[in-house]
């Protein structure tokens, strides 16, 4: 594991899970290892994403989030649709602007 994964993985889950709708007292998380969370399941290529984009608009991070993390989650079909996140249910989609607010908010007090 890389030392920003690390560091942006600890920082997602104090600004993010706290947040959470799945979420009990405490911030600790109520859903269960057969859904496992996008956010965990994702950390690298989350932080690949938001890297590689640097713009006041969300778009560009949400087009290169669905290429490289929904493309390879089992979630998304062939269509690029996704049931979960159409449903709210996928807390990296639910979450992603707060997400990336947190990682270029890391990136540029480097
Ligand atoms: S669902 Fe994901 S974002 Fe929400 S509390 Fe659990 S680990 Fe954190
Ligand atoms: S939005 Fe859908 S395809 Fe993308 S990570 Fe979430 S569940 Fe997977």
């Amino acid at each position: 594991m890389k030392p920003d994964e690390e560091r942006y993985r600890k920082l997602i889950e104090e600004r993010i899970c706290s947040h959470c709708i799945d979420a009990g007292e405490g911030g600790m998380c109520h859903i269960s290892i057969r859904q496992e969370c996008a956010v965990q399941r994702f950390i690298p290529g989350i932080i690949e994403a938001v890297e590689s984009v640097e713009s006041p608009s969300m778009e560009p991070y949400e087009n290169m989030l669905r290429r490289i993390v929904c493309e390879s989650c089992a979630h998304q079909s062939s269509n690029g649709k996704c049931i979960v996140r159409d449903e709210l249910d996928c807390a990296l989609d639910r979450y992603f602007p707060l997400i990336v607010q947190v990682i270029e908010e890391a990136r540029r007090a480097r």
